[in-house]
């Protein structure tokens, strides 16, 4: 089996993603969702004719959307499980249009639900009622690329693919990727403080964006646009909107560091027989390959599964229990070789590991990143998906999955688990075939008091948004909350920002 790795890449993958998804259409639209969660609409008011005219003087005809086909994306969530009836799309292209429209809408007291790529999946990004989208789709412009430093300038409407390809044509790269890289933009990024594959290495975005310009919910611009490593001149006010969902302000502007693009890479898919072997498998890969590991991703047999059932792709490797995705990133590529040689001999010594490959070509390596990128896609064609992103600690990382799946018995369709394991965030998924509030007063909140009783998060990456919002009392404290709530108050005293979301 052995002989497999470094000299024998299986090409079983036949399709890579492009990474631009589309949900499978077998679900028809849902149902509202005030009605399917009985929400009560805040005291907001509607939309008017001369609150037309005033967008249409800002904006444009061609800045609008208001043919109710075209509204119908923008009013359902990535996930089709959510659904908006917002009557206006808004599409600004400048960051004073923005101030122009905010500044109105909190005067008239228009709720407004801002949208970048809407690949959000905790219902952040859609209206709950009649709210007014701002989608910031058309701010996609470059502004500046300093090389020496690696910072980069940028609208916040940019698909943070291809800021990616723009900085990789010049030796740099986004210190943030994830599967939806294709559709979401940065400032949805900077709004869910997105995780990802490359957090392991580079650490959340709190740590990489320097700085920020944000439009008040009353049109005032703050300008906080800072561009040095290292201010430490006041409140890092920027940091306030970072996973702030919409609610605090709208991201116009970006300056985020970006890394130089590393010469030398390489991607080890591995099997192993039990979870716990994979936990020994990662510890001895952050002493064998310290410096150079980039990403940590693992998933079950049950996600591979899904994958394989749904998609062209198949496990490199044949069936495993479990795999490890371990990704290095160095700047030579024969000592990185060298150390992953020992890396998995010694592993397989030890018996962590049954089997592997190694990729070390982009095209073999975007073609088992495939199989880890496909599962949302092939997630969404296996019927309704009950999806928690959750953190948790080493002890009770993936027993958790057993035990929902113990505590889910037939009632699921599949229960499986992936994620990211180097910054103990699991993706933790339930199918079943068609949504059931029955099914879901099942799950939750149970679900939500087992991760708080096991010391994890609810969240992990994806935010709270609409879904997990009325959970948020449950694990933050009250000091917590109200602190939370006081801020709010300072910079949405009218509550016009992505009402029914997060608070
Ligand atoms: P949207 O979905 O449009 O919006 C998300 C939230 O941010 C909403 O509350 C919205 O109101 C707010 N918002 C958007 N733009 C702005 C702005 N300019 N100013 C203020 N508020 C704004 N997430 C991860 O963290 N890690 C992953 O690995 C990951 N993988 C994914 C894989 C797939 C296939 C999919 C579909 C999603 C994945 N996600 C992941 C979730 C999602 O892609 C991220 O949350 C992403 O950051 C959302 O960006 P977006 O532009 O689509 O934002
Ligand atoms: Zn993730």
């Amino acid at each position: 089996m052995r002989k497999r790795i470094f000299n024998n890449f299986k090409t079983l993958l036949s399709s890579a993603s492009n990474n631009i998804f589309h949900v499978n259409k077998l679900h028809s639209y849902p149902n509202f969702t005030k009605n399917v969660y009985q929400v009560n609409r805040g005291p907001y008011k509607s939309l008017e004719e001369h609150h037309l005219t005033f967008f249409r003087d800002v904006l444009g005809e061609n800045g609008m959307i208001v043919d109710l086909c075209d509204l119908e994306k923008y009013n359902v969530d990535f996930t089709k499980q959510l659904r908006g009836c917002s009557t206006l799309v808004l599409r600004p292209t400048t960051t004073q249009q923005i101030s122009k429209i905010l500044s109105f809408c909190n005067h008239n007291h228009l709720a407004v639900c801002t949208q970048g790529g809407n690949t959000g999946i905790c219902g952040g990004a859609t209206p709950v009622f009649d709210e007014v989208i701002l989608s910031t789709e058309l701010m996609n412009k470059v502004i500046h690329l300093d090389e020496l430093s690696g910072v980069l300038t940028c609208e916040a409407g940019c698909v943070l693919q291809q800021l990616n390809d723009f900085l990789v044509e010049r030796d740099l790269m986004m210190p943030i990727d994830l599967g939806a890289k294709g559709s979401c933009q940065i400032g949805g990024n900077l709004s869910t403080n997105a995780g990802g594959i490359r957090l392991y290495r580079y650490g959340n975005l709190h740590g990489n964006v320097l700085g920020l310009e944000v439009v008040k919910a009353d049109g005032e611009v703050l300008d906080c646009m800072n561009t040095l490593k290292k201010d430490n001149t006041g409140y890092h006010l920027q940091h306030l909107f970072i996973g702030s969902e919409g609610t605090l302000g709208i991201i116009t502007k970006v300056a985020i560091q970006c890394a130089p693009k590393p010469k030398s890479v390489h991607l080890l898919f591995l099997g192993a027989q039990n979870f716990t072997k994979v936990l020994k498998a990662y510890k001895k890969a952050r002493y064998d390959l310290g410096e150079i590991i980039s990403a940590v991703e693992c998933m079950d047999h049950q996600t591979m599964e899904l994958v394989e059932e749904h998609s062209e792709l198949s496990s490199p490797i044949g069936p495993y229990p479990f795999y490890l995705i371990i990704e290095t990133s160095g700047s030579e590529s024969v000592h990185d070789q060298k150390k992953l040689e020992g890396y998995f001999n010694g592993c397989m010594d030890k018996h962590f590991i049954l089997n592997g490959v190694v990729a070390t070509s982009a095209a073999q390596r975007e073609k088992l990143w495939s199989i880890r990128e496909g599962i949302a896609h092939s997630m969404y064609q296996d019927g309704y998906v009950f999806s928690y992103d959750i953190s948790l600690p080493f002890s009770s990382y993936y027993d958790f999955v057993t035990e929902m799946r113990e505590y889910m018995g037939k009632k699921a369709h599949r229960v499986f688990g992936f994620g990211h394991l180097g910054d103990g965030n699991i993706h933790l998924q339930i199918s079943i075939k068609e949504f059931s509030n029955e099914i879901l007063n099942y799950i939750e909140p149970h679900i939500y008091n087992r991760v708080d009783e096991l010391h994890g998060s609810i969240s992990a990456e994806h935010g709270i948004g609409f879904l997990k919002r009325k959970y948020l009392p449950k694990i933050k404290s009250s000091e917590n909350l109200s602190t939370m709530r006081k801020l709010k108050m300072l910079m949405d005293p009218k509550g016009i920002l992505n009402p029914y979301k997060v608070l």
